[in-house]
């Protein structure tokens, strides 16, 4: 049996149960890197040019502990765009010329190029040719490709119901799904998916959130027509799939009112980060929002002090905003 390593970061957290379905369904065997860590953190720091961003250290780390796991090949695609018109990083296009110059000891890799700017045909192509290199019939690799899309789309209804992906994704495992605290606050919650639910990235920060009485709201939960309106009344549209999705998310949810602020989790030296974030800071306008760039160095205390803050000020903006009139920064 060939046994393929799936790195536990970046777009693992939007597409793992496709490529695991996949690839088990044509009888490979899956290894993932564990949950980031320190560690993780530490080898992607020790073998990452200093220049990229914090997510793209992070994989690095992970790409490095498959490694060390008796591989035949390595699953690192070439994401140029995931929908019609739009694009993804452009880091995303080099990662496994990254991988193949920075990691002397990786397996053979796997880099089907994903692109669907043209057509949504783009990502069945490319699954049909890799189908064609892996020797496998058109039949196996078609029912394998389907089914892989179903138990994605069980993932996106969970991530529908409040999960975040990667929760979706245990409870796709077998795990039991984790319960929810009461929660006085919402509060939404914007940022590249592969930073904000891997716990190691963002210290967790959904989870103490919650533990602080909030009911966190993500992307994946707003109605995908709703976020594509609001996005859709900047002059220009945003032409990154999440950038415009973080956009049309935070103009969202700036009009409803039940939703109490907004927090924009941007990590360090991500260029589309730099725009988006500042157009979203600048355009809303009717709920506190508070800006937080993380990256390796970014002290947990620090972090957690921040958010207590920022819950204690919404607390207290609920309780005086019928007799004052404060700020929606606080
Ligand atoms: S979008 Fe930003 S965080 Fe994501 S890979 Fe590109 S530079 Fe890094």
């Amino acid at each position: 049996m060939k046994r393929i390593g799936i790195p536990h970061g970046l777009f693992y957290f939007y597409y793992y149960p496709l490529w695991k379905t996949f690839f088990e369904d044509l009888g490979w065997e899956v290894i993932t890197s564990s949950p980031s860590s320190r560690l993780t953190i530490e080898m992607g720091i020790d073998t990452a040019v200093d220049e990229a961003c914090f997510p793209i250290k992070v994989y690095m780390g992970h790409i490095r502990e498959l490694c060390s796991c008796r591989l035949d090949y390595l699953f690192v695609p070439r994401l140029v765009s995931i929908e019609e018109r739009s694009f993804i990083c452009p880091k995303f296009m080099g990662l496994p010329d990254m991988v193949r110059a920075l990691v002397e000891e990786a397996p053979p890799l796997i880099d089907i190029v994903v692109d669907m700017s043209k057509s949504r045909k783009g990502f069945q192509d490319e699954m049909k040719r890799l189908g064609r290199l892996l020797a496998v019939k058109r039949r196996d690799w078609e029912r394998a490709y389907q089914h892989g899309l179903q138990e994605l789309e069980f993932c996106r209804a969970l991530a529908r119901e409040g999960y975040t992906m990667a929760e979706a994704i245990k409870i796709w495992e077998g795990q039991p799904a984790p319960t929810m605290p009461e929660a006085d606050l919402n509060i939404g919650m914007l940022g590249h998916g592969y930073a904000i639910y891997d716990p190691g990235i963002s210290m967790d920060m959904i989870n103490r959130l919650r533990r602080m009485g909030s009911r966190v709201l993500l992307p994946e939960r707003l109605e995908r027509k709703a976020v594509e309106e609001q996005a859709a009344t900047v002059p220009k549209r945003v032409f990154w799939t999440l950038g415009r999705s973080m956009l049309g998310s935070a103009l969202h949810l700036d009009q409803r009112e039940d939703v109490d602020g907004i927090i924009y989790v941007a990590c360090f030296a991500c260029g589309p980060d730099s725009i988006i974030g500042e157009i979203i800071e600048r355009k809303i306008k009717n709920k506190p929002f508070m800006f937080l760039t993380i990256d390796e160095h970014t002290g947990e205390a620090g972090m957690l002090t921040r958010l207590e803050a920022f819950c204690d000020m919404l607390r207290r903006r609920r309780m005086s905003i019928c007799d004052s009139d404060l700020s929606s920064h606080g």
